[in-house]
């Protein structure tokens, strides 16, 4: 360990998301964490039979990572949850070319300073040595899909999303997001893909709601 690691893990020592306990400053979980989170694997149905995976539930334990991760500033929680991903693919024997994920607008981009769905999704790439490709964008700002009924999530979501400047012809696409609650936000981002000749696109969340 550096000096100057040794030093920071005691100023800020490194916490596992899941359950507070300090950990080493390299771990991303506990071991015990580790061991509960990584051996689930959720499979649903969304959109016009489309398949998404999620490694983890969206119980209170995840929801509090969730909300550390993406309002608290605990950006680098994205490794953590990439592992899960991947372990998902592995028993699922998920085979794809590459990875995307769900656009943020440029407005809450800016705000957050990174897309939480696009970290995780990068990290997962990585960690299968193929490319991360940007493939959408937001063309429209529509409402939160949180503050919505269920009934009115699937319209607003519709007609948001388009492709951006890329060749995604006859590829096998993961896309990645952070949580699946109805399925609507990433069913339309697959269907986009889909219409632009993707040949196939699994859809993947850290967490289900369902
Ligand atoms: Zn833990």
């Amino acid at each position: 360990m550096r000096f100057l690691d040794w030093i920071l893990s005691f100023i800020y020592p490194n916490k596992c998301p899941y359950c507070k306990k300090i950990i080493d400053y390299k771990s991303t979980e506990c071991m015990s964490c580790a061991e509960k989170m990584y051996s689930t694997s959720f499979r649903r149905i969304i959109g016009d039979n489309l398949i998404c995976y999620a490694p983890l539930k969206y119980n209170s334990i995840v929801k509090n990572a969730l909300v550390e991760y993406k309002f608290k500033n605990q950006r680098h929680y994205y490794k953590s949850f990439a592992k899960a991903m991947v372990n998902v693919s592995e028993i699922n024997n998920l085979r794809f070319d590459t990875v995307t994920s769900v656009p943020l607008s440029e407005i809450r981009r800016k705000n957050r300073g990174y897309n939480q769905s696009e970290l995780v999704a990068r990290e997962f790439a990585y960690h299968y040595g193929i490319p991360y490709i940007e493939t959408l964008k937001k063309v429209m700002e529509n409402k939160e899909q949180h503050t919505l009924s269920r009934e009115e999530r699937a319209y607003n979501v519709k007609g948001v999303y388009d492709l951006l400047d890329c060749d995604i012809s006859g590829k096998t696409i993961i896309i990645c997001d952070d949580i699946v609650t109805t399925g609507n936000t990433l069913a339309e981002c697959a269907n986009v893909l889909l219409k632009h000749n993707a040949r196939d696109v699994i859809c993947m969340a850290v967490a289900t709601v369902d």
